[in-house]
């Protein structure tokens, strides 16, 4: 004999510690790249995103802090499990793997210690989707859930074995975009907005690229016109009945002077000086296959010292230097950032909001710069939105919000 199943209103799932009550309807949590939370009041503020001002005057708009370091993949990561990077190990788009004495991309899915919120949902039965812009988030994002899962970036190589759908380009009816552009992101609302037409997954999960923020400050033409697209496929997502529940993975901000130039602390030749060459180790957590646009320039490093070195003396010269905001013992950061200690080094070093961190100038190409440097990584990009197409209750106004509370708000309190 089989019972009915329950009714959807009492079903939910758990995910690392917390519960997720079951979509009502059709949810789509989007993580726009590098959005400052500017950029979209200067986009409705301009009028040329009039389904972002809708959100913002009858859904819910509140602002909430990224994971530090403010990068990519720890706060995607954050998002998809709700919980910080001490929990699901990603701490970095890169970090040093000191077992192994080797510096590698965290890409790959085993370094991952949790389960997703995502595969919680597909693994309960609910039909998820999955796209990221670019394909470097897909498989950790992916990770043990049967769903939809592709990137714009490959969207021309899918298998119904490995993404769980084929044909993406016939259906968006848009070529394959160029990984460095803006085009990159629209494939990915473009193609969110074809799946949810027809095949209507319960829960969808949309990630950016920050292309067009690494280049262009919030109020720009070329910014409103993003925001602008956006707001577009929002709207039609929106119009297809979906929650609509938008935040960010870190801000952005110039790390620039007063002349455009940028202004980076080179601290491997500072620790090579201090200690002499090669006897510390400065890891940019920020470095991904895709440099052009940042240079691997962030405002976030850490660094592997030699056993004898003098932790207190070389922390308290590190703060004399200008630009810098925090530094931290390792044990010091994974309690103030949530940080999974044996991911990072001796040393945590964050720089203020002009300026970022670079090992040494020959390591740094900075020729693909084509516009004075933007970038994140600190404490200065810790503050994204948290945007809703509904009304939320019994949320805590006094309560810090975290981007990663964005599951639990959108199915636990949206109205
Ligand atoms: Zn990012």
């Amino acid at each position: 004999m089989t019972s009915a199943p329950p009714p959807d209103s009492d079903r939910s799932i758990s995910a690392n510690g917390r519960r997720y009550r079951w979509m009502d309807r059709p949810l789509v949590i989007v993580c726009v790249d590098g959005c400052e939370p500017d950029y979209i009041n200067q986009a409705v503020h301009a009028g040329v995103a009039p389904f972002l001002a809708k959100m913002c005057e009858a859904g819910t708009s509140m602002l909430g802090d990224c994971v530090v370091p403010s990068f990519t993949n720890p706060n995607n990561l954050s998002i998809v499990t709700g919980v910080l990077p001490a929990v699901h190990g990603i701490c970095g788009n890169y970090f040093y793997d000191r077992e192994a004495d080797e510096e590698v991309m965290m890409n790959d899915a085993k370094y991952l210690r949790a389960d997703t919120i995502l595969a919680g949902f597909a693994n309960a039965g609910a039909k998820v989707a999955v796209i990221t812009a670019k394909d470097k988030l897909r498989t950790l994002l992916g990770k043990g859930m049967k769903a939809i899962c592709f990137s714009a970036e490959k969207a021309d190589q899918l298998s119904e074995e490995g993404n769980g759908i084929t044909g993406v380009l016939e259906l968006v009816g848009k070529p394959l975009p160029s990984v460095y552009s803006a085009d990159l992101s629209e494939f990915v609302f473009a193609a969110g907005a074809k799946i949810m037409a027809k095949h209507r997954p319960e829960l969808m999960y949309l990630s950016t690229t920050d292309y067009i923020q690494h280049k262009h400050a919030p109020g720009t033409p070329s910014a409103n016109a993003f925001y602008a697209m956006m707001s577009r496929y929002l709207g039609e997502l929106d119009a297809m009945g979906a929650t609509i529940a938008l935040t960010a993975d870190h801000g952005m901000n110039a790390k620039t002077d007063a002349a455009g130039r940028p202004q980076i602390l080179f601290l491997q030749d500072w620790f090579d000086a201090q200690l002499g060459a090669g006897k510390a180790r400065v890891i940019l957590p920020v470095t991904d296959p895709y440099v052009a646009h940042h240079g691997s320039l962030g405002s976030f490093a850490t660094a592997y010292l030699p056993e004898d070195a003098d932790l207190a003396a070389l922390s308290e010269r590190l703060r004399q230097l200008p630009g810098i905001e925090a530094v931290l013992s390792r044990a010091e950061a994974a309690a103030r950032f949530g940080l999974p200690g044996d991911r990072i080094g001796d040393i945590v070093i964050v720089s203020e909001r002009l300026y970022v961190i670079g090992t040494s100038p020959s390591r740094h190409d900075l020729s693909g710069l084509d516009a004075p440097l933007r970038s994140h990584g600190g404490l200065s990009e810790q503050t994204v939105p948290l945007l809703f197409n509904r009304r939320l209750e019994g949320v805590a106004a006094d309560r810090r919000w975290r981007n990663f509370d964005i599951f639990d708000l959108a199915l636990n309190h949206a109205g």
